[in-house]
């Protein structure tokens, strides 16, 4: 599999696959060829080195690489996390998280209007949504989040993707991250509209939280072939 790098802070390593399957119009991750192949073995064997509490599996899209993620999470005795745009997700990958005990999965609704999540990711949600559907049935610990970018994916589209879990089971934890600039799509939103944001999931759903109350930054950053051997 391929790793861009990883990153450390406190208390969590969290891996940057590369690659991904979506084309976001405020993707952050890097798409410029700089990455290390690496085995799931050598993986796990490596971040044994690193004492943290929780290993994040982040992106790009990590589930590019199934086959080899679901190594990875049998092999890693630390608690660890899937961040997902959740399109490759189907019952038998579900299945092998479970039998692997993954911890949890983070899946992203980038946005609930099949028009807009087109626009910005350049593939529809179906999958997506069919997705959260499913884990919703598994045994995995799951959570949804959206990236709040104003006048693109705002308040009408937050209490749209609010509806639709709801529908399924309004105590699905649902996180609202407040968008970072890196391109010129949009503004970074306040705190207010961010808490407003909150504030409207929150009429559908007992569990709303947003990225301003929990903050972790990075304490540093290596490309993998640093610390291989
Ligand atoms: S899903 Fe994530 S990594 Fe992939 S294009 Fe979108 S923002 Fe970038």
């Amino acid at each position: 599999m391929k790793v861009s790098y990883i990153s450390l802070s406190e208390h969590r390593c969290t891996i940057q696959f590369y690659g991904c399957n979506f084309r976001c119009k405020a993707c952050f991750a890097p798409n410029n060829g700089a990455y290390t192949e690496v085995t799931p073995e050598q993986l796990a064997a490596r971040l044994k080195q690193f004492d943290v509490a929780e290993v994040m599996l982040a992106g790009g899209e990590p589930t590019l690489y199934k086959k080899e993620l679901l190594t990875f999470i049998k092999l890693c005795d630390t608690r660890t996390i899937l961040s997902t745009n959740g399109f490759l997700l189907d019952s038998e990958f579900i299945r092998g998280m479970e039998y692997a005990n993954l911890d949890e999965v983070h899946i992203d609704l980038k946005a609930y209007s099949h028009e807009l999540h087109v626009r910005y990711t350049g593939h529809t949600n179906q999958r997506v949504l069919a997705a959260i559907k499913l884990l919703n049935t598994s045994e995995l610990r799951f959570e949804v989040a959206t990236v709040f970018i104003p006048d693109f994916i705002d308040n009408n589209e937050i209490e749209r993707i609010a509806k639709f879990l709801s529908g399924i089971d309004d105590t699905i934890k649902y996180r609202i991250i407040r968008y970072v600039p890196v391109d010129r799509i949009s503004r970074r939103p306040t705190e207010e509209e961010i808490n407003g944001a909150v504030a409207i999931a929150g009429k559908n759903l007992c569990h709303v939280i947003s990225s301003l109350e929990v903050r972790s930054h990075p304490l540093k950053s290596m490309r993998l072939y640093t610390i291989l051997p």
